[in-house]
């Protein structure tokens, strides 16, 4: 009847709560203990209504120290080993930053600076310009703009057709991940989407009935960056269909995704676009990322026409895509770095895809020599994060403990639930760790990390 027997145990008061804790909490503001030891007692009470036996106040007094500790200090967010041999992981967040760029975002976080405020005039001045100084430095731009992502970026950019129309070729309107769209997109922007060709061919002269009857203002290009297509494939050349809007007065926005600073080919890989062929071959605007292959944090870096720039940052829109100045702090940082002609060496995302597989193939030898049940095995690792589909690059790992597929999947499991959690895949039913994606410092790490997963699933480490 929902009656509670008299002597049915409760939780205690806060007030009693508080007092049995009063010695340790130290200082701290009246309304956070208030509401911590509520939900200390909400805990006891739960525990109770399961049929558990009541703690005695001392400790649930610890457990409530314990909670505003742990609110105090909290854990650092969980590093991960990534062995997947996926370079650019967007589940594992993208390209690891360089030294430069964590300095000079914590240097930024530390105090006042100069963010909006010119020093020599003591007036306001532009936000953070050192980011956009070096884009238009290493792109040839007119200007440029850092956004929030490159998503962001697109979604302002498109903003500039108004209520007009976007041609876009139907091979070109992509899911980007995550179930973005590149036609939801253009219509949340507010224009018109107005598709030209066909999948797999699409030509200028596709682009020229729009344009010409003025119901077009736009030819927006999007990278094909998470897929390829072969066969009977055909895309408009760059400079050609900049020639056909240029004619109508139309802009071209070129959404290049990753978008590359350095040339991809002298690695090896298929060249990836660089913002500054694409302007060269007279897109008005082309946005890239920052967290994929330029290797920094997340970023949307706009570069081009210096009008329609200028028309992008008053956009109220841009207020709310701006990144922060840590952000800004750290693009410049890493930017830097291309301008010093040090990218390679000290740019993660580029020692990943430049250490020889020779070194990979030491180190995995190495690996295996204190390793039972584990081989050093040639693999290939992919750029990934939307860069380069379809490419790979030779590398070296272990492969573990050939069983069956059902222990490769605990393999895997243990691997990734360890302390420090690894990333591994399975290929050809074994486990196989790549190197290519572990930073060298963490070998000893990672064959620790192996040992003990293979005895927590009862392979001999
Ligand atoms: C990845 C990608 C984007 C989105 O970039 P974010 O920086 O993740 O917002 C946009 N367009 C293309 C073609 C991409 O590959």
């Amino acid at each position: 009847m929902g009656v509670t027997a008299p002597d049915a145990p409760r939780p205690p008061s806060v007030e009693r709560l508080l007092a049995a804790a009063r010695s340790d909490v130290g200082v701290r503001e009246h309304l956070a203990l208030v509401a911590a030891a509520r939900d200390e007692i909400a805990a006891e009470r739960a525990r109770l209504a399961a049929g558990q036996r009541p703690r005695p106040i001392a400790v649930i007094a610890e457990a409530l120290i314990a909670r505003l500790a742990l609110f105090e200090s909290p854990s650092e967010p969980r590093l991960v080993i990534n062995a997947t041999g996926v370079l650019i992981h967007t589940n594992l967040g993208r390209a690891t930053w360089p030294r430069a760029a964590i300095r000079a975002a914590e240097a930024a976080a530390s105090g006042p600076l100069f963010l909006e405020l010119d020093p020599r005039t003591g007036r306001r001045g532009r936000r953070f310009p050192a980011a956009e100084e070096h884009l238009v430095a290493l792109t040839g731009s007119e200007d440029a703009l850092v956004t929030n992502n490159c998503a962001a970026a697109l979604v302002l950019a498109v903003g500039l057709a108004g209520r007009k129309g976007v041609v876009v070729g139907r091979g070109e309107l992509v899911e980007i991940g995550g179930g973005v769209r590149i036609p939801e997109i253009v219509r949340r922007a507010g224009a018109r989407l107005i598709e030209v060709g066909t999948t797999n061919r699409t030509r200028v002269a596709d682009y020229e009935a729009p344009l010409r009857d003025g119901a077009a203002t736009m030819v927006l290009r999007v990278h094909p960056s998470n897929f390829t297509q072969s066969g009977f494939t055909e895309a408009p050349n760059a400079a050609e269909l900049a020639t056909l809007a240029h004619a109508h007065s139309a802009v071209v926005v070129d959404d290049l995704g990753s978008g590359a600073l350095l040339d991809t080919a002298s690695f090896g890989l298929a060249h990836e676009p660089m913002p500054a062929e694409r302007l060269a071959a007279g897109a008005d605007l082309v946005l890239f990322s920052g967290d994929k292959l330029v290797g920094g944090p997340q970023a949307g870096l706009v570069v081009g026409r210096a009008d329609l720039v200028a028309r992008l940052r008053k956009d109220p829109l841009a207020r709310a895509m701006r990144p922060d100045k840590t952000t800004l702090a750290a693009v410049a940082a890493t930017l830097g770095l291309y301008r010093a002609g040090v990218a390679t060496r000290e740019i993660p995302v580029w020692q990943t895809i430049a250490v020889p597989a020779e070194m990979l193939r030491a180190r995995a030898d190495a690996l295996t020599a204190q390793l039972s049940d584990a081989t050093t095995a040639a693999l290939l690792a992919t750029v990934g994060g939307g860069s380069l589909p379809g490419e790979t690059l030779p590398s070296f790992g272990l492969a573990l403990a050939e069983r069956s597929a059902a222990s490769a999947n605990r393999l895997l499991d243990a691997l990734r639930t360890g302390v420090p959690a690894v990333l591994g895949r399975i290929e050809g039913g074994r486990v196989v760790l790549d190197l290519r994606t572990v930073d060298p410092a963490a070998d000893q790490e990672l064959g620790q990390a192996v040992s003990a997963a293979m005895s927590a699933v009862g392979i001999a480490g």
